[in-house]
């Protein structure tokens, strides 16, 4: 059975890239078969994983406005994860959707046919509540929502949550919140556990374990072409890999998700 996890918050900045990337790179050395999908014009997906957007001949935009073939667009990286690459071109689509009719479900319909040939498929959303964040919730069968844990990190969030609600009653009724992924994590101080009290008490929100610590290594590594998954080990790259240990136990094992407490 294949998985479709949306990663989305309307904030950028909170490490919604970085998660699809290192998640996808430790999902895949589980001998997962991982397709992560940049649903953001900006590309930084499609750049950190090797792939110059501006030298792109075809992409997801072809896909979602012109039916062209997910598969003749897929391309591979080096952390063994298939891409689906985002280029500029992308920031047009909503316009041309906006003419269609469901055009919530362009990406949900394109995935279709690549369903079989992935264990899971990992959507990275732009930092908006657009056309495109709504394809990538209506696409998925779960959400994940980095949190970047500092003062008025929960500025949005009833909104992002207001949004999954609606996708939930009008294009996705099985879609799930898996909760808050706390990222950008300083552990020396109170405050970050502190916000993520209040974020959970607020709103009800789980917030999943392992939270990912700010480490120098993860710029390094978007800047190199590779995830901060490949090379060096870092204190980033394991909790990643916990995290997605800790999914593979929730998807194939039936376990609980691993909280944070
Ligand atoms: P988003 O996709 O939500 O806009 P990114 O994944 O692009 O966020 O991350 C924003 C910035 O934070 C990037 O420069 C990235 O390298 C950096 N970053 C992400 N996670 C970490 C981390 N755990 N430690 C240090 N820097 C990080
Ligand atoms: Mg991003």
């Amino acid at each position: 059975m294949t998985t479709v996890l949306a990663v989305a918050n309307q904030k950028g900045g909170v490490a919604k890239t970085t998660t699809v990337a290192s998640l996808g790179a430790a999902l895949a050395a589980r001998d997962q078969r991982v397709l992560v999908v940049d649903l953001d014009p900006q590309g930084c997906l499609t750049f950190s994983l090797g792939h110059n957007p501006d030298r792109l001949e075809a992409s997801i935009y072809d896909v979602l406005t012109d039916g062209v073939h997910a598969k003749e667009v897929l391309l591979d990286t080096v952390d063994g994860v298939s891409l689906l690459p985002a280029t500029i071109d992308l920031a047009g689509a909503d316009a041309v959707l906006l003419m269609k009719p469901g055009r919530e479900f362009a990406l949900k319909r394109a995935l279709a046919p690549l369903r079989d040939e992935f264990d899971v498929i990992i959507i990275d959303c732009p930092p908006s509540l657009g056309i495109m964040t709504l394809n990538g919730l209506t696409a998925a069968d779960s959400v994940l929502i980095p949190l970047q844990c500092e003062t008025l990190a929960h500025r949005g969030v009833g909104q992002l949550l207001r949004t999954v609600s609606e996708v939930k009653e009008i294009t996705n009724p099985n879609l799930e919140l898996l909760g808050a992924l706390p990222t950008l994590y300083d552990s020396r101080t109170t405050h970050a556990r502190d916000v993520l009290a209040d974020v959970s008490d607020r709103y009800g929100l789980p917030v999943l374990a392992p939270a990912i610590p700010r480490t120098v290594r993860f710029a390094e590594a978007s800047a190199s072409g590779a995830s901060v998954m490949a090379g060096k080990r870092s204190k980033g790259a394991d909790a990643y890999r916990e995290l997605a240990g800790s999914l593979c136990d929730y998807w194939w094992g039936g376990k609980d998700l691993q909280t944070f407490a």
